[in-house]
């Protein structure tokens, strides 16, 4: 019996719909659970769970806590596709679902692209689809996209135990990528101009300073005279950072921005250390190395005016994300197929944001990033959550299903046409040393 490809695509939308309170009962269980990055150690137990519901082997452990299924072999081998989903979530002390003890929470809605990816297997497995199919898919449950608690990170970097800070990248750097041909992950967003499901759009390239001022503690009020403030120097170097802004370009979309995670212990002693964890983003890593010269300044200027030391540790950050255009149009089609026409939006090349870790891959393979609605409140605020499950979860895994099967269906195997066309800016070990080259330790003393 043979099935016409719109057929079997109607099948594999009807298993995930048979299944959606299973799928949406997962990414739920998810949020209810959240962790930061690289300690996903309950979030990847739940997906090794799934997985084995499933029937999938797995590798886990690929950058800590990432977990990646065997392949869902095809009918006849060809290229493999990877359906991400990330385990991590944020830290948001007053969100009301956060966890009571780390501050953990699913405030950028990660845990629907863990849903999203199980909804792909899931419909892929139980309509038997990739038994017609050429090439593989493989389900992906990654670490640490968001970039933060950087202590952490850059001492198990210093342990040897990461090499790279974001998990995308410490996959690529490990080889947990090699064996993969695209990727596709779908986000979910509460922006209303996002539509049901959105695609296309870039992010921004990113720096991730750590700096750590060492003063001289004493007496706050008996021997002021005898400390170095580093709160002071601290102060200093936030004024200056800031004192930059006009000379950035419009055109350069820079965000530089920060928190002081350090500074001082009590308040009868002049602070001996503070800390600052700050980004610096921007359209181009081009652009990102030339605000860092005038940050590096800023910090330095707070450091010696106060006669401390200063330690800036620089750490490569994301690169700015490029998506495929022919896997987007494919995309874009189910999408309307899937919402209609008038709920999905294709937002232009230029658009910046955030940044991503899916931006490295990106610059190695093919890859899409759209996005599902359903959620509601500000992404990283205290007020995100995700109001319509169907949205942010099934809808998605029914048009990047659909999507991986015009890309692997035999009779026009679209998936060669997307590699062959695809010009990576650089191979695995370009990547590799690029971000190595961004690595920065920059120690200076101005206490004589
Ligand atoms: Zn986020
Ligand atoms: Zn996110």
């Amino acid at each position: 019996m043979t099935i016409s490809k719109s057929d079997l695509k109607n099948k594999v939308i009807q298993e995930i719909e048979k299944s959606k309170d299973k799928i949406i009962g997962f990414a739920k269980d998810i949020a209810e659970n959240a962790e930061t990055g690289y300690r996903e150690v309950k979030t990847a137990e739940k997906v090794k769970k799934i997985f084995s519901d499933l029937n999938l082997n797995f590798t886990d452990g690929h950058a800590i806590t990432g977990v990646k299924s065997s392949p869902i072999a095809g009918k006849s081998s060809g290229p493999t596709i990877a359906v991400i989903g990330e385990l991590d979530g944020l830290i948001v002390k007053d969100h009301p679902l956060a966890d009571k003890k780390t501050d953990a929470v699913h405030a950028c809605g990660h845990n629907c692209q863990l849903g999203s990816m199980i909804g792909v297997g899931l419909g892929l497995i139980n309509s038997k689809a990739n038994e017609l199919l050429n090439g593989n898919v493989v389900l992906f449950a990654v670490p640490a996209e968001e970039t933060i608690e950087n202590e952490f990170r850059i001492n198990l970097i210093d342990e040897g135990k990461l090499g790279f800070i974001s998990g995308k990248q410490e996959l690529i750097r490990l080889g947990s990528f090699d064996d993969i041909d695209a990727a596709m992950l779908s986000h979910a967003t509460s922006k209303q101009s996002d539509g049901d499901l959105a695609v296309g759009g870039t992010s921004l390239g990113h720096l991730v300073k750590y700096v750590e001022f060492f003063g001289l503690a004493s007496h706050a009020a008996g021997a002021p005279q005898d400390g170095i403030n580093a709160l002071k120097a601290a102060n200093i170097a936030m004024m200056a950072m800031d004192s930059q802004r006009e000379s950035f370009e419009d055109k350069d979309k820079v965000r530089v921005h920060g928190i002081l995670t350090a500074g001082g212990t009590s308040v009868n002693s002049i602070p001996s250390i503070a800390k600052l964890e700050w980004r610096i983003r921007g359209r181009t890593i081009d652009v990102v190395n030339k605000i860092n010269i005038k940050i590096d300044r800023s910090i330095k200027a707070g450091a010696m005016a106060m006669g401390a030391k200063v330690r800036i540790r620089s750490i490569a950050g994301n690169l700015p994300m490029l998506q495929n255009k022919h896997m987007n149009n494919i995309y874009l089609n189910n999408a309307e197929n899937i919402v209609g026409k008038n709920n999905v939006v294709l937002h232009p090349d230029d658009q910046s944001g955030g940044s991503t870790d899916m931006g490295d891959l990106s610059q190695i393979l093919p890859i899409i990033h759209p996005r599902s609605g359903g959620a509601e409140g500000t992404g990283h605020g205290n007020n995100y959550f995700i109001k319509d499950y169907e949205k942010s979860v099934i809808t998605p895994a029914k048009a990047m299903a659909t999507t991986i099967i015009d890309l692997l269906w035999p009779d026009d195997m679209q998936i060669n046409e997307v590699i062959n066309n695809h010009k990576p800016n650089y191979s695995i070990s370009e990547y590799i040393a690029l971000q190595n080259k961004r690595m920065g330790n920059d120690f200076n003393d101005y206490t004589s």
